[in-house]
């Protein structure tokens, strides 16, 4: 009885990858590759080491047993670099094709292969420049395609799968690593090689992907859009916040030119009274500056620890650093400059 139930199984995908009449019906999915460590080979020089990005789009398409019978898919190479070289480059060309895409009748979602170490961090900013409501999935691995029980070809599979969903449409960007769907703004990278690395902190995952199936438990979350404008994006600075710090990472940033300048701050978004002092003369002279927190997890709330009205600062909310540096360029890049809009932006009233 399970050999049969088996065997129709493995008939129906075969079938459906097979029959070309069946595979018109599926949906037309793009994957748009930039390289990371899902397109990693092994490198001769040490049993460890690998280069991100070696491997084409096609070929890691080709080495996912059962990924046709979920859609029809096409490949473009956007990029084939590891992500902690990923640039406003890459980000505004994404961010155009995804544009164009959305006006392809054909197209039904779309898979960016991309490297784990700021897959975050351009999942937010596709999330917010562009406006589609077509899927837009964002996959990486955490093992090289050439080692023993890589995870990128399932991932990518679970990508496409989720991308072919008529349930992920109105989502904004999502992520799909480990069997786990997040959402673009809670979502980070927690752990420096464990393949369950993304985690959203605050909110948690948005559905799960099983072999045969799709599930979302949560309801899509309220969007906003700030187009990019076809950059360049404004200049913002991270300043991280440690025990004896002082006035000069945020001197250094101003004096670099930065419009804006987010606090990797202590606890709920706080520093020492030297950089807080040499932040609050920056917000004085037109400086954006938003707190947030190095802890990981939690909001930073205004006028809790510190007196933002006062000070002129705006308070992140649940946008960890790096996520509150690509909300605040998109901001400036649209024009919003006033502590309040901001503050509105970083915390919508519902
Ligand atoms: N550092 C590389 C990158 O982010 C490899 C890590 C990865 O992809 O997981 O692309």
């Amino acid at each position: 009885m399970l050999r049969t139930l088996v065997c129709a199984m493995a008939m129906t995908v075969a079938s459906l990858a097979g029959d070309p009449a069946r595979a018109a019906d599926l949906p037309h999915i793009v994957i748009l590759a930039t390289g990371g460590t899902i397109a990693g080979a092994a490198d001769p020089r040490s049993g460890l080491g690998y280069n991100a990005g070696a491997i084409s789009a096609d070929a890691l398409i080709a080495s996912v047993p059962g990924i046709s019978a979920h859609a029809r898919l096409s490949a473009e190479q956007i990029s084939a670099i590891g992500s902690q070289d990923m640039s406003e480059e890459v980000w505004l060309k994404l961010a155009a094709r995804i544009d164009a895409l959305d006006k392809t009748a054909d197209v039904a979602g779309i898979v960016i292969t991309h490297g784990t170490d700021t897959l975050e961090e351009t999942a937010l900013f596709l999330d917010l420049a562009t406006r589609t409501d077509k899927p837009v999935v964002l996959v990486g691995a955490m093992r090289p395609a050439t080692a023993v029980s890589a995870d990128g070809p399932r991932n990518l599979l679970e990508a496409v799968m989720v991308a072919a969903s008529p349930q992920a449409r109105g989502r904004g960007a999502l992520v799909v690593l480990n069997d786990t769907i997040h959402g673009a703004r809670d979502v980070t990278k927690t752990d420096t090689v464990s393949v369950q690395t993304f985690r959203s902190p605050n909110f948690g995952p948005v559905g799960g992907v099983s072999p045969d199936r799709v599930v979302f438990y949560a309801a899509p979350a309220s969007r906003q859009s700030f187009p990019s404008k076809g950059g360049p994006l404004p200049q913002v600075e991270i300043v991280y916040a440690y025990a004896g710090v002082d006035a000069r990472p945020v001197e250094a940033a101003r004096a670099a030119g930065a419009r804006g300048i987010v606090l990797a701050g202590v606890g709920d978004g706080n520093a020492s009274k030297a950089t807080i002092a040499a932040l609050q003369a920056a917000a004085k002279a037109g400086v954006v500056v938003v707190r947030s927190s190095r802890t990981g997890a939690g909001p930073v709330l205004r006028n809790i620890e510190l007196n933002d009205d006062e000070l002129g600062f705006v308070a992140a909310a649940f946008y960890n650093p790096a996520k509150a540096r690509v909300l605040l360029q998109l901001l400036l890049a649209n024009g919003v400059t006033a502590p309040d809009k901001v503050q509105a932006a970083f915390l919508p009233t519902p």
